[in-house]
Parts: C-alpha cells; sequence; structure tokens
C-alpha cells in the first residue's frame, strides 16, 4: 500500500522507531536486573573478594645506591626522598625493608674513582662488593640483585668499552665513539663474577648488550656459580624517563647517547625477539624497562614467553613525576603510585623494581 511504503522510508519515522526501541531496553525487565555489575563493587569487602589484579609485598624489589667515600646519606635533589648511601646505610636500609617483608633489593654502586675501562667495577673491594657483604651480614635472608653494567664506573659514562679504547688500536670501520659489543662482554663476566663472589644472589646485566646473558651464564658456571641468577635487562629502551637516575647514579654519558645498544621506543616486536633471546642464553628474569609507557610491552612478553618471571622497572622518571605532582598538591601521589603498581602488575608483571618500595609496603600493611 502506498501510504505503509511511504512510512516505511520516511527518515522521521525511521527516527522515531529506534527512540521508542532504545526506550523499551532501558526499561528495567528481568534481563536488566540480573545483569547488575555494581553489585560487586557494592562493599570494600566484596571489592577485596573479586579484585582480578593484586599488589603485594612480594612483588616489590627495592632498589638502593650505594656511594664509595661518604658516611652519611646525601639526599638525591631529582629523586625526592631517596639518597646515596654508604654500604653500612645501606645494609641499615635493607633490614628495614626486611621488616616490612619486602624480600629483595637491587644495588648500584657509584665509585670514588673511574677509568675508561670502569675497572672499579669488579675491584674485590668495590662499593657494591662492600654493601653486598655489608647487606648479607646484616640481613642475611634478604635477596640481592646486582646491577651489571659500566656506566657508573667509566670516565665517559657509557655502557662498556668504546671503540678509541680497543686494544692494539680501534675498529678502523666503527666509530671512534662506538660501544663495542664483544669487548664489552669480557668486562661484564668480570663483574658478575665479582658480585657473585661477594655473595649476590642474582645479578642483573642492564647494558643491552648482544649477548651478555650467555656470557655471564658461561662464566658463572665456569667458576661454581651454577645457582647465581642473571635477571636480564631484556627490553631496555632508550628512554627520557631515566632523567632523575643519571643525577641518582652519576652514570649519565659525557657525550652521545644510547640509542645504538637500548631500543627504539617504537618497537615492539624487537622486544619479543631480545626476550626470546635472552631466555634461550638461559636467562632466570627477563626484565622490561620502563615500565609505564610500556605496558603493552610487558603484556606481550607475558603472553608470548609465559614460563620466565616478567619484571618491571618502575623508573626514576615514573617515580619523580608522580612524587613533583604530589608536591606541588595535584594529586595524591601515594594513591597514585599505588595505582599504577597495580597497571604494571595487571599489565602481565610478576615483579616491581620500585623506589616507592617501604611506601607501598607500609600502606599495604595498613590498609591491605
Ligand atoms: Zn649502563
Amino acid at each position: 500500500m502506498p501510504s505503509s511504503r511511504e512510512s516505511q522510508s520516511d527518515p522521521r519515522s525511521q527516527a522515531a522507531r529506534k527512540t521508542e526501541q532504545r526506550a523499551s531496553q532501558s526499561l528495567p525487565g528481568p534481563a536488566f536486573s540480573s545483569h547488575r555489575p555494581r553489585r560487586l563493587r557494592r562493599t570494600a569487602g566484596i571489592r577485596r573478594m573479586v579484585r582480578e589484579t593484586q599488589l603485594t609485598v612480594e612483588h616489590l624489589i627495592y632498589p638502593l645506591f650505594v656511594e664509595e667515600g661518604i658516611s652519611e646519606a646525601r639526599p638525591i635533589d631529582s629523586m625526592p626522598g631517596v639518597s646515596r648511601l654508604s654500604p653500612a646505610i645501606a645494609a641499615e636500609k635493607a633490614a628495614h625493608a626486611h621488616e616490612l617483608g619486602i624480600p629483595s633489593v637491587l644495588l648500584f654502586g657509584i665509585p670514588e674513582h673511574k677509568d675508561a675501562r670502569g675497572s672499579e667495577s669488579f675491584a674485590a673491594d668495590g662499593v657494591v662488593q662492600q654493601a653486598v657483604r655489608s647487606i648479607k651480614e646484616r640481613v642475611p635472608e634478604i635477596v640481592v640483585i646486582t646491577d651489571v653494567c659500566l656506566c657508573e664506573y667509566s670516565d665517559h659514562g657509557h655502557c662498556g668499552v668504546l671503540n678509541r679504547d680497543r686494544e692494539p688500536h680501534p675498529n678502523a670501520s666503527l666509530p671512534n665513539d662506538y660501544l663495542l659489543n664483544d669487548e664489552t662482554l669480557a668486562v661484564l663476566q668480570q663483574i658478575a663474577l665479582s658480585h657473585a663472589g661477594a655473595g649476590a644472589e642474582i645479578v642483573a646485566p642492564s647494558g643491552m648488550i648482544d649477548g651478555m646473558v650467555g656470557a655471564i651464564r658461561s662464566t658463572l658456571d665456569q667458576h661454581g656459580f651454577t645457582e647465581c641468577s642473571i635477571m636480564s635487562y631484556a627490553i631496555k629502551y632508550a628512554s627520557a624517563f631515566y632523567g632523575p637516575f643519571r643525577e641518582a647514579a652519576d652514570g649519565a654519558p659525557r657525550f652521545g647517547d644510547r640509542r645504538t645498544h637500548q631500543m627504539d621506543p617504537g618497537n615492539a616486536r624487537e622486544a619479543v625477539r631480545e626476550a626470546e633471546l635472552d631466555r634461550r642464553e638461559g636467562a632466570d628474569f627477563l626484565m622490561v624497562k620502563p615500565a609505564l609507557a610500556y605496558l603493552d610491552v610487558l603484556y606481550r612478553i607475558k603472553t608470548e614467553i609465559p614460563e620466565l618471571p616478567l619484571v618491571a622497572y618502575n623508573v626514576s622518571g615514573e617515580f619523580s613525576m608522580l612524587r613533583a605532582a604530589g608536591d606541588a598538591g595535584y594529586l595524591d601521589a601515594a594513591a597514585a603510585q599505588w595505582e599504577v603498581l597495580t597497571a604494571i602488575r595487571r599489565a602481565g608483571a610478576d615483579l616491581i623494581i620500585t623506589y616507592a618500595a617501604p611506601e607501598i609496603a607500609e600502606m599495604l600493611l595498613t590498609h591491605g
């Protein structure tokens, strides 16, 4: 009938029909009342029962900076609440962390003397070696992890041996300031060996040098440290979020940057390749660094290689920007920090390295 065809093709009557349909859908009825997700958010108790992602003190790793030749803690301006410590004070901090239930600490060293090959990094009485011994004496139960790299120990601030220092002469096919791969591996082996000898249970190579995990594994095994684990910084991006750390650890490169070894922020498929190589070389833990701007990478690595514990480094820039915003009154820094760490866990991290570990541990003790 002409009249009904007219009404079907009339856009105004079609719109009226849709409005009518939506109105009938939003009416409370049996189907609607059987789906009320708010029921599971009604009380704090119910919310606790159904929380999918837990953040507990066991997930935290507390990083400490130990400096040679100081007797008092030296606050780091760019990281509010964080200080450089002597080995003895580091042992006190580790004992406090242990009392709070934090299972492990990660040590970075700042030596008094630096040279082209970073030789203080593997000195038997180096600052990290001293700190490992003091911590193990004071609180043997805490797990000690050590950073294995050259950037805090070399006078140029780079993570390994530069071509200009190659013996007997530089490789003519490479620029003078190029970070040499295989020559650096030999130094990383010496550092790892000396940390394991001092009592570290886990060594953590952080330079993104090809083959670093395999090289360290073989040297540890040859010297009887078969039970010393390797936590590999498998995926470390060339990131602006490391800014405050460079003041903290005095490890800024004096010239150039780290883009020939750290990863490009645009890459995620390459992260899987890096992680897979480190797994095959014998890594016991895999790490993604930084964490907050790379949650998709954490998720991807946990999905692709679920069998290895995955560590996220909630880096200095992520920490300091929350502290700064909190100090300015823009947000509640502690609540935001908890939310960030929970997001990092939700993305797939089993463990999180964070400068906020003691504050978060106290918060968890109080609020659960
Ligand atoms: Zn480095």
